[in-house]
């Protein structure tokens, strides 16, 4: 074998790797998860693992993302820099993002 053949092969590799993190990063929104996903994507190529996920049921889950004034408490749904209600009062204060999910 010579220097042609392994770069081949590296770069092959590569490849193999990216598409099977891609289909793995969709893997995550479905009920089986991304890292089996992954598994199953790199054991079984990844065009085995696109079939995986379409087997598997969409997640029943809802990602909700709020933020919160780290001050008087008060969340909000969209970003804010600082809380506008300590805002008012001149306090620039600290939101803080919190992820919820739900089922
Ligand atoms: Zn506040």
């Amino acid at each position: 074998m010579d220097y042609f053949d392994i770069d081949i092969i590296v770069l092959i590799l590569i490849f193999y790797l990216f598409i099977a993190a891609t289909v793995a990063k969709f893997g995550s929104a479905r009920e089986v998860g991304g890292k089996k996903t992954l598994l199953v994507s790199l054991a079984f190529t990844p065009v085995a693992g696109i079939f995986y996920i379409l087997s598997s049921p969409q997640k029943n889950t809802l990602k909700i993302t709020h933020y919160r004034c780290t001050r008087c408490g008060l969340e909000y749904t969209d970003k804010h820099r600082h809380c506008p209600s300590c805002r008012k009062e001149g306090v620039s204060s600290r939101i803080e993002k919190i992820k919820m999910t739900t089922y």
